[in-house]
This record gives structure tokens, sequence and C-alpha cells, in this order.
């Protein structure tokens, strides 16, 4: 919709704040119970940290590649959009590159094994998710920069009037937003102090005619103390195709910003070094910093958070703006907080509370 409808139509019930997971799921369950809601989001495409390189043979995961059993929200969105899961290739041998770079084969078990994937990546959630919004509600490129008491004022200058503001952003995003009347003190701090899931990490992909490591006998698994690479997974889809490897780099954001090159050519290297020449001659490459992402990632996020922090959201947030503003990204979420599922369960305590207001609003005194 152009942004000058949104001044004649400002009486929406719901603005939401982000285009991942969380906010369109969120949009998609409101948009089912019949209210009007607008979402804006500030990247140009829709999925936030859910991204793929797409490759002449198809896509591979940028962002997220997993999920796993006990993970009913994300089963149940698979099958709604009628793709296909998998789980991830882990037969034949794991290699571990010691801190010679010397390769020693069948060292361990692959540690992703149980873990599903989706064909045509993620990114098949979120244009599905997409599909079953009115186009006239979803807003690209369009940064929320200023949150009023019932409004959103944007980056092009406009504002949105709307019952209920939710945020489906990583709450340290959100604590770099202004806010009219001010947060307390309290919540400011609880939204800065919240780790974004994954904002410090960065993926290298190589993609390949076919998946000529799983004809040796290897896996694709390696685990690496020498890298760039210190994770590597077959990345390849359900069939084999399209063929592709990806690894978690090692190397701290500040010194990816500076050599990202270098590191595309390392990592190639290294992937010739555990899979053999064929790994030097991949069909694509991509290098997806999360860390540099501003959209993602703030200062504070760019070393990767250690271990899996206990994700809620913080008693300072509940109830914001008597009850008409929201926190609605997988860091907030009431269970599995960081993982995709998590980032369902906090659309759905969201879309309920609002659900829940809206109707005792039309209910008759
Ligand atoms: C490398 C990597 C690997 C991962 N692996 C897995 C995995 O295997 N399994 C798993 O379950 N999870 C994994 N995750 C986590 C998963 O990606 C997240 O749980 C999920 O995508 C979060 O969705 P979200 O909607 O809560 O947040 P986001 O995806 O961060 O969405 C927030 C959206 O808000 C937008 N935005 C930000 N600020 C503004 C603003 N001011 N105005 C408007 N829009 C704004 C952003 O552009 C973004 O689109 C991984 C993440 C990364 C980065």
């Amino acid at each position: 919709m152009a942004l000058d409808s949104l001044e004649r139509d400002m009486d929406i019930d719901v603005a939401i704040i982000g285009g991942g997971l969380a906010g369109l799921a969120l949009a998609n369950r409101l948009h089912r119970a019949g209210l009007a809601l607008q979402l804006f989001e500030a990247r140009p495409h829709f999925g936030g940290r859910i991204a793929a390189l797409q490759d002449q043979r198809g896509r591979v995961d940028l962002g997220p590649s997993w999920f796993w059993p006990g993970q009913p929200r994300f089963a149940k969105l698979v099958a709604e959009f009628g793709l296909q899961a998998f789980p991830q290739h882990a037969t034949g041998d794991i290699v571990l590159e010691d801190a010679t770079g010397t390769v020693h084969r069948g060292a361990g078990f692959a540690s992703m094994e149980g873990s599903f994937r989706v064909d045509g990546g993620m990114i098949g959630l979120i244009e599905g998710l997409v599909a079953t919004l009115p186009a006239n509600s979803l807003h690209l490129s369009c940064a929320a920069e200023v949150i009023g008491n019932g409004s959103v004022h944007l980056s092009d200058g406009r504002r949105c009037s709307a019952r209920h503001v939710v945020l489906a952003i990583p709450p340290r995003l959100a604590s770099g937003l202004k806010y009219e009347p001010a947060l307390s003190n309290e919540a400011q701090k609880s939204l800065a102090a919240i780790p974004t899931w994954m904002a410090g990490h960065a993926k290298f992909v190589a993609t390949y005619d076919r998946p000529f490591w799983r004809d040796k006998g290897l896996s694709g698994d390696a685990m690496s103390r020498h890298g760039p690479l210190v994770e590597i997974h077959d990345a390849s889809g359900a069939d084999g195709n399209p063929a592709a490897l990806f690894g978690f780099v090692g190397v701290p954001a500040n010194a990816r910003k500076e050599h990202a090159s270098r590191i595309e050519g390392m990592a190639l290297e290294q992937l010739e070094r555990i899979f053999g020449p064929k790994a030097a001659r991949p069909l694509q490459v991509g290098l997806q910093d999360w860390a540099g992402e501003r959209w993602t990632a703030t200062p504070a996020d760019q070393a990767p958070v250690q271990g899996h922090p206990d994700y809620r959201l913080p008693p300072s947030l509940v109830g914001a703006a008597n009850g008409r503003l929201h926190f609605a990204a997988t860091e907030t979420a009431p269970e599995m907080g960081g993982l995709m599922e998590g980032a369902l369960a906090s659309a759905e305590r969201v879309s309920r509370a609002i659900i829940e207001d809206m109707r005792s609003e039309m209910a008759p005194s």
C-alpha cells in the first residue's frame, strides 16, 4: 500500500514492526482473526534472520538451517505450506581438522544428526506467510523510529496510529528506538540486556554441481581447530540438489569486516583440505555476516553469545503502555527463545493478548 493511504486510513487495530518469522506469524494470526493490521519491515525484503543464497539450482540457508522434533508450531507451519521436511544428511564419516590443519577422518559423530531441514530453504515459510496477508498491509524498506502512545513514526516521516503496537524486532534493537512517553529505566535496561540469538555469527556457503563428498563416504560434517570455518555441514537439498556445504566462521566479527574476501578464499582452501580438490571449484559462494547487519545486530552483539540464554519477556516489559505495547521477537518467547519455534511461540502469546483485548473492547458492557 502506498504510505499516503496510511494517512487516510489510520484507524487500524494493530501496527506490527518487523517482518521476520515472529512478525509475519503474528500478522497471519491476527488477519485470520479479522483484525486490521499494518506491518512495517526495515529491510527491502521479509524474513529477518531467515535468508537464503539463491543458486541456479535452488536455495541454501544463510540463517537458520534446522528444526527439531518437539517443535509443534514449526512442524504445523511446514505442513500448512506444503513444504518438505527432511533429515539433516549425516551418513558417512565426520572429519576433524586439528590445530595444525591435519585432517583426521572418522573422528566422532555427526553433530546435527536427528535435526531436520526444509527443502528449498527456511525462506519458504516466510514466502508462505507473506502470501496469506493482504499486499496492502505490508510495507518494505520502512523502519519504525519513534514509538508513541498508540502510534508509530516511520523512517519516511509518516505516522501510523493503532490500538496495539507490536515490536517484533530483537529487544536490543527495540532498546535503540525512541519512546514517547519514555519507557521506564528498568524496561529500557531489560531490552538492552537481552542478547540477540546468533547475531554475532557468520555463515560461509559453497554450492557445487553434486555432493561429491558423499561419494567418498564423507557426511559433510567437519569440526576444525584450524579454521577459518569451525563447524561444517552438508547443506544440500533433500535429493542432494542444490549440492552445498556450509560452515560457521570462527573469525571474530571485527576481523571479518576487514577481511571478508580473504576469509572466502581461506574457507575454500580449508574445504579443499577436508573434502578434496573438487571443493575448491564451487559454482557459487556466499558469506553472510549477521554481525554486520544493522537490522539484526547491535555493537553489543558482535561477540557470539556463550551458551543458550534463558530467554523470556522480562517482567518490566509486561503490560507496557497499558497493555497496548507488545514485544514479540524470539528472544521474548515463553519457550524455545532464540529458535524459530520461539519466534512462533512469541507470536502466539502476543496474538492471544491482542485478540482478548479486542474482544473485550467489542463486548457489550
Ligand atoms: C546464523 C544463524 C543460524 C541460526 N540457526 C537456527 C537454527 O538452526 N534453528 C532455529 O530454530 N533458529 C536458528 N536461528 C535463529 C532464528 O533465525 C531466529 O529464531 C528467528 O529467525 C527469529 O525471528 P524473529 O522474527 O523473532 O526475528 P528477526 O528474524 O530478527 O526479525 C526481526 C525483523 O525486524 C526487522 N526490523 C528490525 N528493526 C526494525 C525497525 N526499527 N523497523 C522495522 N523493522 C525492523 C528486521 O529487519 C527483521 O526482518 C539462527 C539464526 C542465525 C542468524
